[in-house]
């Protein structure tokens, strides 16, 4: 029962992070249990290099989004099966003044890859109210993260290295030579808890800030739209034909349950969003918690005084663009002793 990393928590992050370190020739043991209170089985899995209401792009994103579509498509020839769904996205004005960002963007060079024109009125869905018109978005999709979940979880589980329980943290004892859990030994333990960490006691002093959030699964008999609209709230068609309708956004009362609030608030965005909601129907309504953090980077790295215990969290609304990248930064400090990005690095809140 020796390994070289323990992983806990097999969320995207935790998934991603023994792949890597298993290409690597790593022996890895992630323990689970079974995706409990995982955000990414509840995801929409968006993938867009220019959220927020004033459109920014990070400086980071051409890295993000190359080690994205790399990994997701060197996963899919792997498995054979598809998980990034190329989508572009029609993005909506919420107001007349929110269009100045727009035209601000487009004299920045690191936007440029991602903006399109000005939407037409005859793009936008007849479904759809667009009231203020809004732009075409590129390099955006979605990624099917419960499917990529379940294929790395049964593949983890053929190699034996895949332990479905909860990990008591009284378990975990650390000397100069290993961490164990029980009888298995490792060298490093690797936290992947997602917003689980606040009861981890050595990382919950970092400053998390859980959001939960609701979403909804939609059929329609009516063509809602074949892009991804995205204005308050985002519609994703999916490839099955059902929609993706979210999500709403909470800092208080964080669990991991769907509420009557939450599918009022969710059917109000809709009533804005659509000119008609007839013929549609809800299929799921699900609930999740983003690892979200104060300063909306992640907390990548090693415990201050243990340092055979690590963290890979704080993904926040945007774990499918960053992991990939952030998770080959993770192997390449521990396997090759290279710096971390110093916004993710938790030496950051110390
Ligand atoms: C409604 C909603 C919509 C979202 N939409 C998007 C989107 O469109 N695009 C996007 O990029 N992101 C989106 N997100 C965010 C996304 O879910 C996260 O960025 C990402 O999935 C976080 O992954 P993670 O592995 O860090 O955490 P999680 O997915 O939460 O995984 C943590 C895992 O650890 C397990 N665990 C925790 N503690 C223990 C323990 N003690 N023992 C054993 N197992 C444990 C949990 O059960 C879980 O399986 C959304 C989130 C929500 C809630």
């Amino acid at each position: 029962m020796n390994y070289d990393f323990i992983i806990i928590g097999q969320g995207l992050a935790g998934s991603l992070l023994a792949w890597r370190l298993i290409e690597r020739q790593q022996k890895v043991l992630v323990m689970d249990d079974r995706r409990r209170t995982a955000s990414s089985m509840v995801a929409a899995g968006m993938v867009n290099p220019m959220a927020g209401m004033r459109f920014n792009c990070h400086p980071r994103m051409d890295d993000w989004l190359n080690a994205a579509m790399v990994f997701y498509q060197s996963l899919e020839r792997f498995s054979g099966k598809r998980y990034w769904h190329p989508l572009n996205m029609q993005r909506l004005f919420r107001s007349r003044e929110q269009r100045r960002f727009y035209t601000r963007r487009l004299d920045e060079k690191i936007c440029q890859r991602y903006l399109g024109p000005e939407l037409d009125q005859t793009d936008v869905p007849n479904l759809v109210q667009a009231p203020y018109g809004g732009f075409w978005q590129y390099q955006t999709g979605y990624v099917d993260i419960p499917s990529l979940l379940l294929d790395i979880g049964h593949w983890l589980t053929q190699r034996k290295a895949l332990l479905e329980q909860v990990c008591d943290y009284q378990q975990i004892k650390l000397s100069d030579r290993h961490v164990s859990y029980g009888d298995i030994r490792a060298k490093f333990l690797i936290f992947c808890e997602g917003y689980r960490m606040q009861a981890n006691p050595w990382f919950k002093a970092l400053p998390l800030q859980p959001d939960k959030g609701e979403i909804l699964t939609l059929t329609s008999n009516e063509n809602l739209c074949k892009t991804i609209i995205n204005s308050a709230h985002w519609l994703v068609p999916l490839r099955n034909g059902d929609y993706r309708f979210g999500a709403t956004h909470q800092h208080q009362g964080i669990d991991n349950q769907p509420t009557r609030q939450g599918e009022k608030d969710l059917r109000q965005g809709l009533d804005a969003l659509l000119t008609s909601s007839e013929g549609l129907r809800i299929k799921s309504h699900l609930a999740g918690v983003r690892p979200a953090t104060r300063d909306r980077h992640p907390f990548i790295g090693v415990h201050a005084t243990h340092w055979r215990l690590g963290l890979f969290n704080g993904f926040g609304a945007r774990g499918a663009l960053t992991i990939p990248w952030y998770s080959q930064r993770l192997v390449n400090y521990w396997l090759d002793s290279v710096d971390l990005p110093a916004e993710a690095n938790i030496e950051r809140c110390i």
